[in-house]
This record gives structure tokens, C-alpha cells and sequence, in this order.
């Protein structure tokens, strides 16, 4: 099938299903000049994952993950605005088609966008939580006057974000499981689907009987396995030709 009947399809499918929901990965955030992690481009490239995403990493060097990689990421995402994709996902909403978005990424770009049901599977950097008493400072609030930043209370920092070796916040946890099972309609969109327990939400919907549809440029441990099919694109030019299809669609019924 040709990338314009995929569309179709995918409009088709959105368009008659009763809950659709949507999981997004880092890849959506590219066409915002976010980088991923993993493909091309991708922020492992440059740096061990080991070293600075793993929480015994930020745990010993703190000073060092907040100065080589945190200190940019803030950077970036403090300036990012939504893309043609985020800004599709909220339309569907809008047009009453989208019933919430479960993220992977932590840049809070699916809220700027107008979604109002998103679901943070990884927490966010918009928070900074004391590693010694728990206290949280709003990111955009806190002045940084040292590396690592600090609390009052004199414990170091760390963004609201789960690093590896942390758990998924519970009720993000539960809730996405809960969104899955109960769900017709996933629409996978930029993510490698390597990082568990993210990459099972997936699979939890298929085997509840959704129809799984893949939007990444390249394939995924998901393709021709858990997906029904993959449309095979940046998700800043496919989404918001689907959503276009699917108010035709809404239209025609009225
Ligand atoms: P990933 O980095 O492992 O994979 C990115 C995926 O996006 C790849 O499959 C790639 O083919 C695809 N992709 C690249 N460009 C795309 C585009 N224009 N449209 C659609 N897809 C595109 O991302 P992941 O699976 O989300 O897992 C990595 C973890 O990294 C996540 O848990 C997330 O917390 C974190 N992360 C978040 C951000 C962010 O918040 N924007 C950025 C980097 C990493």
C-alpha cells in the first residue's frame, strides 16, 4: 500500500473507532529540533547512556550529568515550540477523536501544543525534585547558581524525569494500562519501542483488540508483529494528513 492509502486507512480506522489513543516518543519532538536518543542524530551517539542516564550515574556524579547533558536538554526544550505532529494530536482532540496521549518524552510539548489529557510516562523536566527531603521547585522559577543545583535543605536536585533504574510513577503506570486495555485505536508514534515497560502499552492494546498503527520513519521490534501496520514517514508530515482525512470523514456523517 502507497504512504496516501495509509492515510486513508489510518483516517478510516480513527475515524469509526469509539477510544483512540495515542503513545509518542521521542521521535515526535525531532521535527522540534529536540533530538532522540537512539537512530540517527540521536543523543547516544554522543554520549554513554550508562554514564549519564542511569540514576546510580546521576546519583555519583551529579555535578557531571547536570553540566553535559541536562544543562543542554534544558536549553533546547526551554525554546522548542510544538510541531505540525503535536499540533494534529491536539486537533483530534479537539475533533473529539483523541481520548488522551500517553508520552515518553519529557519536554512538555503535547500540553503547549493544547492537549489537556497527557498522560507522562517518564515524569518531566518542567519539576525538579530534592533527592534528600523530596521538596519540588518549578524548573522555569528556579535560578541555578551552582552545579549541581541544590535545595534549601542542601540535597542535590534532580529533574522530575525517571532515569534508568528508576520505576515509572505509579499512577502514569496504571493509568496507561488501564488506556490501553480499553482502547480500539493506538496510534504509536516515534518511539524505537525498545525501553520497557513503555514498549509493552503496545502490546497490552492488541491483545485487548485495538488496531495498532505505527508512524516512524523506520521499523521497530512493533512492525509486522504487534502493529497492524506501520506508515512509514516523519510524523510532522503524516499526522496532520490523517487528521485532515478524518475531519472529511466527521463531515461527510454530520
Ligand atoms: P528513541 O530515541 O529511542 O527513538 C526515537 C524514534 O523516533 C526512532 O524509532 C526513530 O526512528 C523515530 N523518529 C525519528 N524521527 C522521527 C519523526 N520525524 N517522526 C516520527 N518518528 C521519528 O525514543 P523513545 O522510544 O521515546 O525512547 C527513548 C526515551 O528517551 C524516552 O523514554 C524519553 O523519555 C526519552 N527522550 C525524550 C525526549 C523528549 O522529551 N523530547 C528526547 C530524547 C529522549
Amino acid at each position: 500500500m502507497g504512504l496516501e492509502s495509509l492515510i486513508k486507512r489510518a483516517a478510516k480506522d480513527v475515524a469509526k473507532a469509539k477510544k483512540v489513543v495515542a503513545l509518542t516518543g521521542a521521535g515526535i519532538s525531532v521535527e522540534s529540533g529536540i533530538a532522540p536518543f537512539r537512530g540517527k542524530g540521536g543523543l547516544w551517539e554522543k554520549f554513554n547512556p550508562e554514564e549519564y542516564a542511569h540514576i546510580n550515574a546521576f546519583r555519583r556524579h551529579p555535578e557531571k550529568v547536570w553540566s553535559v547533558l541536562l544543562k543542554d536538554m534544558f536549553e533546547v526544550i526551554k525554546n522548542a515550540q510544538p510541531n505540525p505532529a503535536h499540533l494534529a494530536l491536539a486537533r483530534l482532540e479537539k475533533l473529539g477523536k483523541l481520548h488522551c496521549v500517553i508520552t515518553q518524552n519529557v519536554d512538555g510539548l503535547h500540553q503547549k501544543a493544547g492537549n489537556t489529557d497527557v498522560i507522562e510516562f517518564h515524569g518531566t523536566l518542567a519539576w525538579l525534585v530534592c533527592l534528600d527531603c523530596g521538596k519540588r521547585f518549578k524548573t522555569e522559577e528556579y535560578k541555578v547558581k551552582e552545579m549541581p543545583p541544590r535545595c534549601e535543605c542542601g540535597g542535590v536536585l534532580k529533574p522530575d524525569a525517571v532515569f534508568f533504574g528508576e520505576p515509572i510513577p505509579v499512577e502514569a503506570l496504571r493509568r496507561s494500562q488501564h488506556e490501553a486495555r480499553t482502547c480500539d485505536v493506538m496510534l504509536v508514534i516515534g518511539t524505537s519501542a525498545v525501553v520497557y515497560p513503555a514498549a509493552s502499552i503496545p502490546s497490552i492494546a492488541k491483545n485487548a483488540g485495538a488496531t495498532i498503527i505505527e508512524i516512524n520513519p523506520e521499523a521497530t521490534p512493533l512492525t509486522g508483529v504487534v502493529s497492524d501496520y506501520i506508515i512509514e514517514g516523519n510524523a510532522g508530515e503524516v499526522l496532520p494528513k490523517i487528521v485532515d482525512e478524518v475531519e472529511k470523514l466527521l463531515r461527510a456523517q454530520e
